[in-house]
């Protein structure tokens, strides 16, 4: 089979691999339907050093079910299934408490020996765990939106619920890429109806809105901080939700968060050192945020998708076949594309 490999920066490569197969009794083989390219590809795309040998990449995917390992139960071929970000058990004490980013038995895609998504086929760990059943056919419509349940919706449902989003808070969401705009639409779903989003790119903005943001502040820096406290009558907002990940965003975060309010990340933090000195100290302000634990999220959210109460999947703006997804690294890291999707 076909699957993507990076082997450096700028270089990302479509090669034959092995075809996945079960090696462990709680695994499963899905053949990839859909999969995607994440903001955080681009960190590596960016910046990974020029190895021999290629990795493979790549970590949301939907697909159907080939062949399920002997302990696996609940799932059988044919099924149409979504995978999280990150593979885990779903029965371990961190799993019971909604932390399966921090599974005892689990993992993330493309490590250590177990398949990315970007490809035609995946060896799945801990099947039984991992995957959700759709309810759906791979012909649905709703398949954009069903993939980005894989990661990039429930990030930004994360972020808004980590900051305590609610119908009597007010929200600035930080970044109009996949990530910030998927934020405003969870803050909406969960009732904000003051939402300021702060991105310069109108075609994104414009999403941003009809996701449910009620300002936009195009400026940067002290300029759009000074917007963002013009619009909240000087106070700043209760939440903010920072999903870029830059000192300069998160340094902005601060700035228009209210005093006792609280700042939620979740953009991969590109920063060794948060700057939260005496003067945050001092405005009793949370941080909070951190890696989404999607699968604790999905149950929730699945629902609004299949009835399309949301429509996550509008932040897909191109799709490519898997000989394209060279292309695709190249229009995100270019911003030409907001979020690339990958039908093999
Ligand atoms: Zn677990």
């Amino acid at each position: 089979m076909r699957a993507t490999l990076i082997y450096g920066a700028g270089d990302v490569r479509i090669e034959d691999v092995p075809d996945p197969v079960l090696r462990e009794p709680t695994d499963a083989v899905v053949r990839v339907v859909r999969s995607c390219i994440c903001g955080s590809d681009l960190w590596p795309y960016g910046s990974r050093p020029a190895t021999r040998d290629g990795d493979r990449i790549g970590h949301e995917f939907l697909g159907v079910v080939e062949d399920v390992g002997r302990e696996v139960s609940g799932l059988a071929a044919g099924d149409l299934v979504l995978a999280p970000f990150v593979w885990a058990d779903n029965t371990c004490d961190f799993c019971r408490e909604g932390l399966q980013t921090s599974c005892r038995h689990g993992g993330l895609w493309a490590r250590d020996g177990i398949d990315g998504g970007q490809g035609e086929a995946v060896r799945v760990p801990q099947a039984q765990g991992t995957l959700v059943k759709l309810p759906a056919g791979e012909d649905s419509a709703l398949l954009p939106s069903l993939l980005a349940l894989s990661d990039v919706f429930p990030t930004g449902h994360h972020c808004a619920v980590t900051a305590g989003v609610g119908p009597r808070t007010t929200v600035t969401v930080i970044g109009d890429g996949a990530v910030g705009l998927s934020a405003v639409l969870a803050a909406k779903r969960l009732g904000a109806d003051r939402i300021i989003l702060m991105g310069r790119h109108k075609d994104r903005t414009d999403l941003g809105r009809e996701f449910g943001a009620t300002d936009v502040v195009s400026e940067r820096g002290e300029e759009g901080v000074e917007r963002v406290r013009e619009l909240t009558g000087g106070d700043g907002t209760h939440t903010v939700l920072e999903c870029v990940g830059l000192k300069p965003a998160i340094e902005s975060a601060f700035a228009v968060v209210r005093d006792g309010g609280t700042v939620s990340r979740v953009g991969a933090p590109q920063y060794p050192e948060v700057p939260a000195g005496f003067g945050v100290f001092m405005r009793n302000i949370t941080l909070t945020g951190g890696v989404a634990p999607a699968r604790a999220y999905i149950d929730e959210l699945l629902p609004d998708v299949l009835d399309g109460r949301v429509e996550p999947g509008k932040v897909f703006d191109r799709t490519v076949t898997l000989d394209q997804v060279p292309d695709g690294y190249q229009a995100m890291a270019d911003r030409s594309a907001l979020k690339v999707l990958i039908q093999p």
